[in-house]
């Protein structure tokens, strides 16, 4: 049994921590929703007022946060993990947050004699929940060696990238595929539509050529019911649309595609629509058709 921390109890962090509790770990908890730690204390985790105090207890540390910035304050900030951290602890990021900025932190950490490890995810609320998120990792070959045991409690498929950071420029690269091929699916589906064809049997054909991917499965069948409940919200994933095109810029990476798909969902969201799943971008598209799906 292990003394784990956990940082970040939302829809994806406390079903998570909850499986590090399952499998007899000892797992410290805080949110800064207070109740979202409490919560967690009915399944056997220990609730603690702020990170420094979880940093004390445990030599591993999980952050599932919203954003950089959310990172960065829990780990430096006024009562944060490194107020309370001992030299030879680890910390495993599994937020979706800039490469560059990963590798400032690790570095930070590395000058308290703390090593790092980023691995975000891919698989969503019911990948956490069922534990079968695919997990992308960055840092030290001895260090992911180490922690995989506790990762393998969360994710099925779990690839090593490369040195830190890396796992979050590989989470960059699955979310510009996923961007760009919700956009290609809802221009396909409302060109159709327009067309006059019936989108939903458009979509059944495609499902059997070169044209199928999970997103046309999955997401295709969302715009086709308009279910746009997340999910993935569309904030969450123009966050990360941010990171991937500012670091193209900062690399000089053109990427038309991202950016895009990032103006679309910036016309959801300017309706109203931060909150609702990522395949509403449907929406924008039918605006500019002037067209809405029948
Ligand atoms: P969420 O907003 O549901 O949860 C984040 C939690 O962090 C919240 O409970 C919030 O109160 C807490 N928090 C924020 N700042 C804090 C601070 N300073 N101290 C303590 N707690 C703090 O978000 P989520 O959907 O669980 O996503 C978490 C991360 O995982 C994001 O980076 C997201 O992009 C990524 N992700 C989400 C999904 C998904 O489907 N939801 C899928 C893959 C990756």
């Amino acid at each position: 049994m292990a003394h784990i921390g956990f940082i970040g109890l939302g829809v994806m962090g406390k079903p998570m921590a909850g499986h590090l509790i399952k499998a007899g770990n000892r797992v410290y908890v805080h949110d800064k929703v207070a109740e979202r730690a409490k919560a967690l204390e009915a399944e056997g985790g220990v609730a603690c007022a702020n990170a420094r105090d979880v940093a004390a207890k445990v030599e591993i540390i999980f952050l599932m946060l919203p954003d950089t910035p959310d990172v960065e304050e829990v780990l430096f900030g006024k009562d944060g993990v490194s107020e309370g951290i001992r030299p030879g602890s680890t910390v495993i990021d599994m937020s979706s947050i800039s490469p560059v900025a990963t590798r400032r932190f690790a570095e930070r950490l590395g000058a308290m004699h703390v090593e790092m490890l980023d691995a975000p995810v891919s698989g969503g609320q019911a990948g956490a929940e069922n534990a079968t998120l695919s997990i992308m990792v960055g840092g030290k070959d001895a260090v992911f060696a180490g922690m995989k045991q506790y990762l393998e409690l969360m994710g099925k498929n779990i690839v090593h990238i490369g040195g830190n950071g890396d796992g979050q420029v590989c989470k960059v690269a699955n979310q510009i595929v996923v961007a760009n091929a919700l956009a290609g699916v809802s221009e396909a589906l409302v060109f159709a539509s327009k067309a006059g064809a019936d989108p939903a049997k458009v979509r059944q054909a495609l499902l059997g050529g070169f044209a199928q991917s999970k997103i046309l499965e999955v997401h295709g069948e969302r715009m086709l019911r308009r279910n746009f409940t997340p999910g993935f919200r569309v904030c969450l994933h123009q966050k990360d649309l941010n990171i991937a095109l500012q670091t193209a810029q900062e690399l000089g990476v053109s990427l038309p595609g991202a950016a895009s798909a990032q103006e679309l969902l910036n016309a959801v969201c300017a309706d109203d629509g931060a909150d609702l799943d990522h395949s509403s971008i449907i929406m924008a598209l039918e605006r500019l058709a002037h067209h809405t799906m029948g």
